[in-house]
């Protein structure tokens, strides 16, 4: 494994880093104030071939993988635009099809997630499972040919923007003890199927959602991979979502850290620039090595699960997505320190990440259960639950 960039990953990360700019923070926060969303953006990246870097090329895809997906995330949320939806639709959504779906799922959904046209939502969390992933009930029976389909979910992301959701559901004889997760794309039309809109206290043009399926009839071929797969299936999409989770924290941390540099450099209220205070210089370049180390683990984590190693992708990734969610918000924090009172104003641009940096500590799995899966698995440690 080398550490140098292939030229073409240099030349992907600055063609979407020229691209981010173009739009930037102003236009992120002004979506997300407006109520509006990031469809622009999205559907340019989508034109460029940047959202389905990892798609099968046979499939409308850049045939490259989640190195190349991370790169492409990482920097347009460095310029300021976090594009919550890629972890999801092409991350997530678009490698469980890719690697598990039949001929015809393939046709249907790959080429519109490549290229931006289809964006498909995902859904595990439930109310009363939480973080307890094997709690889940939302439950699948087969009635003739059909799925019908019972349960809820919550803060499901962008259902307003998506065409169908990504459910994880057991199946009736699966309905206790360990979670055997089967997998069915609902179509947001789907009679029985309804989104309520949670409001957040994040400036963020990424909405969350209730769902609720009652009796949703689905035809039978919206189980996507098997039934009996179990969790493997389950994991190929997730450990893709916490490589990307990490890469929209490290694309954070990198943009609220630009913006501290370059203001503590002209600031000066003694004679000089405050960023020669070691008060402030000492926190900003703890930042930056916090930020290299998560950024290591993130290629680290992003190269294994490439190269088909599951298991190993598992561990780094969830090490790259806690080392990532903390440099994120230890980031943000210290660039509103560094702009004084002017961090906390809403033409500065730094306070508005405040909450929404803190989503890398909680989602897609929070910082506590990353230190539990560490002290468990990489440890020998028992558990307490
Ligand atoms: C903005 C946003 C977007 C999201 N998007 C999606 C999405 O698109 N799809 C989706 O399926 N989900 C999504 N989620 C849900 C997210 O993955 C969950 O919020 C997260 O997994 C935590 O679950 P919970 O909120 O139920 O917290 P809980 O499970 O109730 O946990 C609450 C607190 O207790 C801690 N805790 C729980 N168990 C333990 C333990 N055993 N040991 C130590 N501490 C523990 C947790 O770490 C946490 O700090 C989103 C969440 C947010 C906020």
């Amino acid at each position: 494994m080398g550490f140098e960039e292939t030229a073409e990953r240099r030349a992907l990360r600055s063609a979407v880093a020229e691209l981010g700019e173009r739009y930037g923070y102003d236009y992120y926060v002004r979506q997300a104030r407006s109520g509006g969303q990031t469809t622009e953006l999205w559907r340019e990246a989508g034109k460029l071939g940047y959202l389905g870097v990892n798609i099968p090329e046979e499939h409308g895809g850049g045939g490259a993988g989640i190195s190349e997906l991370s790169i492409v995330l990482e920097e347009l949320s460095a310029a300021g635009c976090p594009l919550l939806m890629m972890v999801v639709s092409p991350a997530i959504c678009g490698t469980v099809i890719a690697r598990f779906g039949t001929d015809e799922q393939k046709r249907r959904w790959l080429p519109g997630l490549a290229d931006g046209s289809l964006t498909m939502a995902f859904a595990i969390t439930e109310p009363d499972a939480g973080s307890n992933s094997h709690r889940i009930t939302t439950t699948a029976r087969r009635d003739g040919g059909d799925w019908v389909l019972s349960g809820r979910k919550v803060f499901i992301s962008g259902i307003d923007v998506a065409d169908a959701v990504l459910v994880v559901g057991r199946t009736e004889d699966a309905r206790t003890g360990k979670l055997k997760p089967a997998l069915f794309v609902v179509p947001k039309d789907a009679p029985g199927f309804e989104a309520q809109h949670i409001e957040m206290e994040l400036v963020s043009p990424d909405r969350q959602y209730s769902l609720f399926f009652d009796d949703v009839r689905l035809p039978g071929d919206a189980l996507v991979g098997s039934e009996d797969a179990g969790l493997l299936q389950l994991f190929a999409g997730l450990n893709p979502e916490r490589v990307m989770a990490s890469a929209l924290a490290l694309g954070t941390a990198r943009h609220a850290l630009g913006k501290a540099v370059s203001y503590v450099k002209e600031r000066s209220v003694w004679g000089t620039p405050i960023g020669s205070h070691q008060g402030l210089a000492h926190p900003l370049a703890q930042v930056k090595i916090e930020l290299e180390l998560a950024r290591l683990m993130a290629q680290k984590a992003a190269h294994l699960y490439d190269s088909g190693d599951d298991e190993a992708a598992g561990e780094a990734a969830n090490m790259a997505k806690y080392a990532a969610g903390e440099v994120a918000v230890r980031s943000v924090d210290q660039a509103v320190q560094s702009l004084g009172g002017n961090g906390l104003t809403t033409e500065y641009g730094v306070a508005s990440m405040l909450s929404a940096c803190r989503l890398a500590r909680v989602a897609p799995v929070s910082r506590e259960m990353i230190l539990n899966f560490v002290a468990q698995n990489s440890l020998g440690l028992p558990r307490s639950y």
